[in-house]
């Protein structure tokens, strides 16, 4: 199999084996000591939009489409086109390129409107050039423009990652050529020996013009059939070029079932844990700008219906997937249902406490904290006070607990008193909500030992 270009559709046996689900990580102390458990940052649904395909400069779908149509008259003359090559007779309508102005718009309104998520960087697009040399044929001043949007305005609120090197033809990273392979062709089932040194060399490109990138994407499928040798090269290319023990990769769709947030290759004494980000809708927003565009999908204007309310209903990570260049061509089609399926998700949590905009990053560091801490409950000499110890190597914000059986009348963590509040809506990092049955309590969770003391 060649040409599986979409991450859509086959979560592989190796994912799905390794699902942890991380939403029931209770760690139940003793039978009469109450049971502490780790929830939902805040106790909200952590929302998060996911834009792939996004370069400095170029449009990668004209590219993409041109370089599959000679590929394939090349090597497979009498193949069907597939994949986005199927609108081969719209490139001479296609811009070949995205205005820096218009990502600085976008980025803009991303930030004003609170959506978090994750920007791809593809750090030589298409093979047309390096984000760290130029584009050849193309006016300098727009790369220049487009680094300074990419990270003065859009990295604020959006993980930066390289969706591997071109997204098109395999790189010879000896000559810099490109070669006859595809990275979301042969390397669905990529080779092993090769995977570090080329994910490297895609964070690298990065690094070279000041982006320190939390993670990697996918181009289609890239990894798939290999999906741990993936992640361990995720991880050992962000310790070399970044130092980075935490980094996520976002390789699988979960379209159907309920998605998780799969933490591979955990070293507890080093801090070092790779997330698997998945994404749960889309593309919907018109992925080249002439594929499907429907903001109904995601959900319908009763908020009742589409993917988006099922799983916000579950309490899952609720990942939107979109591609960069329906965001701007063909009238803008997709930023147009960005835009209503925000005004939508804005109607669905009206006072904004059951949902979370949160970077991919942040997901992927509150999960690891969620399955990587030790939590433990012991009971206060002599009153009725207890005290819940957390040891970790996987700091992370909002960290949220849920003390079942116990409400406290004050908390601590290291000593410092947290605020009480009175309703969920209220609860923010350092503070705590006590029912008459439960207390929940939210802070900003440091790496090392963390002492709660709960007095009821
Ligand atoms: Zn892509």
């Amino acid at each position: 199999m060649q040409n599986e270009f979409s991450r859509r559709g086959f979560l592989g046996a190796a994912a799905a084996a390794g699902l942890g689900l991380g939403l029931s990580a209770s760690r139940v102390a003793a039978q009469d000591r109450p049971r502490v458990e780790v929830c939902n940052p805040l106790l909200r649904t952590p929302l998060s939009l996911i834009i792939d395909d996004s370069c400095p400069v170029i449009n990668k779908a004209y590219y993409w489409i041109q370089q599959r149509h000679d590929w394939r008259l090349k090597h497979e003359p009498n193949s069907p086109p597939s994949g986005w090559e199927v609108h081969y007779d719209r490139l001479g309508s296609m811009p070949n390129a995205i205005p820096a102005a218009f990502a600085a718009q976008w980025g803009d309104w991303c930030g004003a409107q609170g959506i978090r998520g994750k920007f791809s960087m593809v750090p030589f697009p298409a093979g047309v050039g390096r984000i760290d040399q130029g584009f050849p044929g193309f006016p300098p001043q727009e790369l220049k423009d487009w680094l300074r949007v990419t990270k003065e305005i859009i990295w604020k609120n959006f993980d930066l990652t390289p969706e591997m090197l071109t997204h098109t033809h395999v790189v010879d990273l000896k000559t810099w050529k490109l070669t006859e392979q595809w990275e979301q062709g042969e390397w669905v089932d990529p080779p092993v020996d090769q995977l570090t040194e080329y994910i490297v060399a895609a964070m690298q490109l990065l690094k070279n013009v000041g982006i320190a990138c939390e993670g990697v994407t996918s181009p289609g499928a890239f990894g798939k059939r290999k999906e741990m040798a993936h992640a361990r090269a995720v991880l050992d290319a962000a310790l070399q070029v970044n130092n980075n023990p935490r980094p996520f990769y976002f390789l699988n769709m979960e379209m159907e079932e309920m998605p998780t947030v799969p933490i591979r290759h955990a070293d507890k004494a080093k801090g070092e844990a790779v997330a698997s980000i998945i994404g749960c809708a889309g593309d919907w927003f018109g992925a080249t700008g002439y594929d499907e565009s429907n903001p109904d999908l995601f959900i319908t204007a009763d908020l009742q219906g589409g993917r988006l309310p099922a799983v916000l209903a579950k309490e899952r990570p609720t990942i939107l997937v979109g591609h960069w260049p329906c965001f701007y061509v063909n009238g803008q089609i997709g930023f147009k249902v960005l835009k209503e399926v925000k005004k939508r998700l804005d109607a669905y949590d009206p006072d904004k406490s059951k949902t979370i905009w949160m970077k991919n990053s942040e997901i992927g560091h509150y999960w690891m904290a969620r399955e990587l801490s030790d939590l433990s409950v012991t009971d206060g000499a002599g009153g009725p006070g207890r005290t819940i110890r957390i040891a970790t190597k996987f700091p992370t914000d909002n960290f949220t607990l849920a003390i079942h059986g116990c409400t406290a009348r004050r908390l601590q963590v290291g000593g410092t008193d947290l605020r009480q509040v009175q309703s969920q809506r209220d609860l923010g990092s350092g503070t705590f909500l006590a029912t008459d049955k439960d207390t929940f309590v939210a802070f900003d969770l440091k790496a090392g030992d963390t002492t709660l003391s709960v007095s009821a």
